[in-house]
């Protein structure tokens, strides 16, 4: 009987590691409708899990101080708990991108909750902005077997440079040296605004303004220029 259900178990865990991780690494390694590098010059910024009341706010300011565009990867419940920041990201010309509805993981989801995910998130955008986003990044960049289906009228927006900025300590020690690292040459770099997800510190944000901060000042004396993603750059 144990030897059974162990055997169940066994045979339940692999096919879910095909739904999820397997097709997650094939999908990153293979597939060109998963996107990491632009064709364009400048850098694409972007910030995931927000909005957020205060980070959000703070980083709009930065962005405008240093004539910076970027792209905003949002979560709906939280677009509808703050479309007035959704709609003054929208307002002040970034772009901006479902991050699914609430901040689940594909893998967790069956292909009609990854539906609703993004259908949902969709209309809480278009409740802020009156547009419907055309860009999708799945929480963690993790992907299922229905994926691609699933968001085939969305572009699917990986990245090229990752720094773990949701942990306070990364902010500090290496984030600002790796963003000097990065080649202006269509690099999507992944930020966040946000730090409520489990595994990030909630404060990490603040560190990451900061040194986000000593960054543009820099690069603006080196015409660095920063953009949002739009169709026309996507390869
Ligand atoms: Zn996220």
């Amino acid at each position: 009987m144990i030897k059974k259900s162990l055997g169940i178990i066994s045979v339940l865990t692999l096919l879910w590691m095909i739904y999820g991780m397997f097709t997650t690494l094939v999908l990153r390694k293979t597939s060109k409708r998963l996107v990491k590098k632009l064709n364009t010059d400048g850098i694409a910024l972007t910030f995931d899990d927000g909005p957020n009341e205060i980070y959000t706010i703070q980083l709009l300011d930065l962005l405008k101080r240093y004539d910076a565009k970027a792209t905003f990867f949002v979560v709906g419940e939280k677009v509808d708990r703050h479309p007035e920041i959704v709609k003054r990201i929208h307002q002040e010309g970034h772009a901006i991108g479902i991050h699914h509805y609430q901040h689940l993981s594909s893998w967790k989801l069956t292909p009609k909750q990854l539906e609703e995910q993004l259908v949902q998130t969709d209309k809480a955008i278009f409740r802020a902005t009156g547009e419907h986003p055309t860009l999708y990044r799945p929480p963690w960049g993790f992907c299922n077997l229905f994926t691609l289906q699933k968001a085939k009228n969305l572009d699917i927006i990986i990245w090229s440079h990752i720094f773990g900025d949701w942990k306070i300590h990364n902010c500090k020690r290496k984030l600002l040296e790796g963003l000097r690292q990065v080649p202006a040459d269509g690099s999507i770099v992944l930020l966040h605004d946000d730090g409520a997800n489990p595994g990030a510190d909630d404060e990490a944000p603040a560190f990451m303004l900061q040194q986000l901060e000593k960054y543009l000042e820099e690069s603006s004396q080196q015409n660095i220029s920063f953009v949002k993603i739009e169709g026309r750059m996507l390869p």
